[in-house]
């Protein structure tokens, strides 16, 4: 069984614990980096991006979760999560973790939609996915070796690079925990590779 943790400083996690309970996986909050070790996946939820660079900042997760991702682990960011692992945000000057190769545009839809669902093909994903949208950021660029596997109206709302993924929306608010599933089979697919 896959033990994949929820970074657990702001946002949305209790729900990504259930889900990734729903995909077959162990799911448990992490709080301090040392609870880091001994994981096979890490999520990082959505919320305020801002906010959780910061308390990431505080508490030692930026160079920890750089050192996971370099040791092969896989890592899931989602909305905030997303803004969180990408290597450039437009408008500002610092990225945060600057694992996947692309850039962001934050609160990318508009005011009237502020927040909206919709059903998404992805890649990889037989039918296609429930995904709700809230003040979402989305892909504006991705660079070598990111993969695009869903788009929306020609943005780019979800990539893949090797053992990390990153998604504009929460997959994480409905009953549909397929993508979760594609983050444990990622993450046992990385634990293959480094056994
Ligand atoms: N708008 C938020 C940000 O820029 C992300 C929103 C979300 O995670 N639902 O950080």
């Amino acid at each position: 069984v896959m033990k994949i943790g929820v970074l657990a400083l702001q946002g949305a996690v209790v729900e990504h614990i259930r889900s990734l309970e729903l995909a077959g996986a162990e799911a448990v909050a992490i709080k301090r980096v040392e609870e880091l070790e001994g994981l096979d996946g890490l999520v990082v939820p959505g919320g305020e991006s801002t906010t959780i660079g910061k308390l990431m900042r505080k508490y030692g997760f930026i160079e920890a979760i750089r050192e996971f991702s370099a040791q092969g682990k896989a890592v899931f960011g989602t909305c905030a999560g997303l803004i969180v692992l990408a290597s450039e945000i437009e408008g500002q000057d610092e990225a945060h973790l600057e694992l996947m190769n692309m850039k962001v545009q934050r609160n990318a839809f508009g005011r009237q939609r502020e927040s909206f669902e919709t059903d998404l093909n992805v890649t990889g994903i037989n039918e296609p996915i429930r995904a709700v949208f809230i003040r979402a950021p989305l892909i504006a660029e991705v660079g070598e070796g990111v993969e695009v596997i869903s788009t929306y109206k020609d943005e780019i709302v979800a990539a893949r690079q090797n053992h990390l993924l990153a998604c504009s929306f929460h997959p994480e608010l409905t009953d549909d925990y397929r993508l979760h599933a594609y983050f444990v089979d990622m993450a046992r697919e990385a634990a293959a590779g480094r056994s």
